[in-house]
This record gives C-alpha cells, structure tokens and sequence, in this order.
C-alpha cells in the first residue's frame, strides 16, 4: 500500500506549517502576503484572464460536449468547402482498394455463402431472418462497427485513467507491466520512449492528479485483486450484451426509412446539434426516473408513489433497486467499474435510453416526411454511441482534471441509497426540475475553479517579485475539495 498520497488527511495542506524562505538560512524572511497580495491583483488583469479562458472554456463545457463542437465544425467546413468529394472519389473507385483487401473480401462472400444456405431453411423463412436487412454488409455497419468502436472507446479510457490508479496504489505492478511490455515482440520493435510514456507519463503529474480525487476513499476493487477480476469480468459481459442490444436497435431502425447505405453524405451541418439535444433530453428521462426509483430507500414516498398504485411501486422500487445494487457496491469510483452492473441495469440504464433517441427522430421522421431534419443519420449515430460510452466512464475516473469534473457522479455514489441520495440524471435537467441536483459537488467544481486560478497567479506573482512561494502556496491548486464531509453516517456501507 503506498502511504504516499493515499488516504490524505483532508486539512493536509491547511494544517502544514508555512515554511516561509529564509528561517533557517539566517536571511530576512519574506513575507508571503507580498505574493498574496499581488496575486490577487494578477488575477484582475486581463491578460490573465484572457490565458485562462482556454482551460476554463474546456472544464466548464466538459471534454466531450467540446469534442462534439469541433466536430460540428468540422462538418460545417466540410458541407461548404467539399472535403466529401475527395471521399466520395477515394471510395467509388474500387481499383484503388483492389487486392487489398483479400482476406475480408474471402470472408464476405463465403459468409454470405453460408447465410444463403441458412436463409433458404423453413426455420429462418419462419422467423423471417431472409430479411435483406440482414445482410452482412449491414449488420457490419449496424452492429459490428458500433460495437467494436464503443468497446475499443470503454477500454481505451478506462485503461488511461487506471494506469493512474496503479501508480497510485501499485506502483510496482506497473513497473513490472513495463517490464514485460518491453521484452515483448511489439515491445522491442517501439521506441523505448512511447513505451516509457504509456506507462509513466509524467512522473510528478500522476501524483498530482491522483491527489486531485474527490472523494478520500478508494474503490473495493483498488485494495482487493479478486474483486478487481469481478470487476473486469463483468465489464466485458456487459460489453457482449450491449452488442446484442444494438444489434436489436438496428433491427428496429431498420423496419423504418432509416438510410443505412449512404454513409458518404453527410447530415446537414444544423441537424446534428438539433438531433442530439434531442437524443440528450430522450436519455436524460429515460434514465432519470428510473434511476431515482432506484434510489428512493425502502419505506420512503417518491414521485412514482403518487403516481402509481402502492404496490406497483413498491415492487418497481425493489425491482429497480435490486438491479441497481451492483453498480453501488462500492462508494467511491473507479473508470474501469462505470458499467460494473447487472444485465438487467445494463439494458435498461445504459443502453435503453441512449438508443431510444435515434430510433425516435427516425420515426418522427418517417411521421413527418421531413427526413433531411429529423431522419437519423449513420454518422451523427456513430458520434452519439462513442459520446455516450466516453462520457459513462469519464463520469467514474474519481479525480478531477483541467478537462473532466466527476464530481457530480462521485457524490452520487457517496450518498448512494441514503436518504440523501442526489444527482440522477445525465443532462442534470430533471435533477434541476426536481431538486435533487448535488450542491456540494457543485460548489466543489467552483473552489477548485478559484485554487487553480489562485495558483496560477501565485505562481506569476513569485516570479514578478523573486519571493519564492511557501509550501502552503505551493499547494493551493492541489488541496481541491478533499475537507468535504461527503460521508453520510446515516447510509450503511
Ligand atoms: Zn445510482
Ligand atoms: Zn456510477
């Protein structure tokens, strides 16, 4: 166990005495107000402002949501300035890929081969399985590529943010992990420096932004290896069901005029934004309600209690609250553990609500005739799923970073099933609506806010008066919120 940044006492940094320059050496001490002071005024000055604005615009509006808008203009330029030309050329020009892709075109066509063998049987012309929706090429676009690319986004960030965890509380399992990683086949054709930076970047950085966690606990899986397996094993369970619920979704999109071929052209540069507000606020009832019921303790009266008869909702209550249960296990979070539940919460939490949009604005559109607005295109789909599956574990990471603000879900977790339990939403609308919207996470994110911006203009300020800054000043931007008493001595562990 590393004693290191573990377990950090919240008034660490508070309690530390000053160490002010110059009281052992026999130098005049400075006075650290002088540094206060003036950083006070730095960050009055516009030109301060105006070099924060950056991080600010990036921690305020989430790294996804960001994400989301760059691609939004990238569309915009590539409607107007016709960068899909040159795709649509590269793609309808098959002598260009040809011989090239051998092995894949092999497997198409003995695949589908076999699916015509199995087509032509009475059982499948019963079920209907001779639809032509279900062709490979489709079901490649559909279910293969939207599984493959949400799976590879889950793993890929939850790797990221556990490599820090390691550091944090198994230092040498990720020495060793480098180790082996360099004596392996593609380990010795890399250079030693990608590798170096994959497992260790930035020494000073990983303690800092694991001291950056919200809350001041660990997850069950971070102390116990038999747990961490569970863990892992059930992730990929889950991953394996969700390709079986897109697979459903496509099904479903496709007994309506949804275009699955033309992926070349491109929406119309307003109808992303639009579909995916949409898709936003479908997702965020779609997962509120249920996700409160879940919530609200046994005995206690929620809004399903006054809508609905007594024992339906006691029984949609512990229904909902048995499937949730999970998920909860442990209070604090942990980016690998964000899908770390049961199928029955996987479906009807994580993967209901989410798909539910696109399949409605397709119909609206097939309702309408206005398919250019409301038709649900491929890409804009692929673009809401790799969101979606990035937003769900970046909410679980445990610490905050210039670009990713957990704190809202964290505080979900350490109120749990309590009575009070808070934040359940996604877009936070209904959490607002209802009041059930966190204020400490809240008031977290705006402190952090100010430490850093006091750091950054400490940090200027030392440099502009030569004083050197006191240990106490040096850790300004990292005491973050950690005096928070977000434990709740009336929920059970
Ligand atoms: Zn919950
Ligand atoms: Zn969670």
């Amino acid at each position: 166990m590393d004693g290191k940044t573990r377990n950090r006492k919240p008034t660490a940094a508070a309690s530390s005495p000053a160490i002010t320059p110059g009281e052992n050496d026999g130098t005049p001490p400075f006075d650290p107000q002088i540094n206060e002071r003036m950083a006070k005024e730095i960050q009055m000055e516009f030109g301060f402002r105006i070099s924060q604005l950056p991080s600010k615009v990036v921690r305020s509006t989430g790294i996804v949501p960001l994400c989301l808008f760059l691609l939004w203009m990238l569309l915009i330029y590539t409607n107007h300035y016709g960068l899909t030309s040159m795709l649509i050329f590269l793609s309808v020009n098959p002598k260009m890929c040809s011989g090239q892709l051998g092995y894949w075109e092999s497997f198409i066509h003995r695949s589908t081969d076999y699916r015509k063998l199995f087509t032509e049987t009475r059982f499948a012309r019963t079920l209907r399985l001779d639809s032509p929706a279900l062709n490979p090429y489709s079901l490649w676009r559909g279910v293969v590529v939207i599984s493959f690319s949400t799976s590879l986004t889950y793993i890929w960030i939850a790797l990221i943010a556990l490599r820090h965890e390691l550091w944090h509380w198994k230092p040498e399992l990720l020495e060793r992990y480098l180790v082996d990683a360099k004596a392996s086949f593609p380990g010795r054709h890399l250079p030693e420096s990608w590798l170096n930076s994959v497992f260790n970047l930035y020494e000073s950085e990983h303690a800092k932004r694991t001291r950056n966690r919200i809350q001041n606990r660990n997850h069950r899986a971070s102390d116990d290896h038999r747990e961490l397996l569970k863990v892992v094993r059930c992730v990929f369970r889950n991953l394996l069901v969700s390709s079986c619920v897109v697979f459903v979704m496509w099904l479903a999109l496709l007994q309506t005029q949804f275009d699955s071929h033309n992926i070349l052209k491109l929406p119309r540069s307003m109808v992303p934004p639009l579909q995916i507000a949409v898709w936003h606020l479908i997702t965020d009832t779609f997962y509120y309600f249920p996700h409160y019921i879940a919530h609200t303790p046994r005995g206690s009266k929620g809004i399903h209690h006054k809508v609905l008869p007594e024992v339906l909702a006691e029984r949609l209550g512990s229904f909902l609250r048995n499937a949730h249960k999970t998920h909860h296990r442990s209070k604090a979070n942990l980016a690998i553990a964000a899908w770390y539940c049961s199928v029955t919460e996987q479906i009807l939490f994580n993967l209901f609500p989410v798909l539910l949009g696109p399949l409605v604005t397709q119909i609206v559109a097939d309702k309408t005739g206005n398919s250019t607005v409301w038709g649900t295109h491929l890409i804009t789909l692929y673009v809401w799923l790799l969101a979606g599956t990035a937003t769900s574990v970046l909410a679980h990471t445990g610490f905050r970073t210039s670009w990713n603000d957990p704190g809202s879900h964290d505080e979900h977790h350490e109120y749990a099933f309590g009575q009070h339990a808070v934040n359940f939403g996604t877009a936070g609308l209904w959490d607002r609506v209802l009041g059930t919207k966190g204020i400490k996470s809240t008031e977290g994110a705006i402190d952090w806010q100010h430490q850093r911006l006091k750091q950054a203009s400490l940090a200027i300020a030392s440099k502009r008066t030569g004083i050197p800054l006191t240990r106490e000043q040096t850790l300004v931007g990292e005491q973050q919120v950690l005096d928070y008493e977000w434990i709740d001595s009336r929920v059970e562990e």
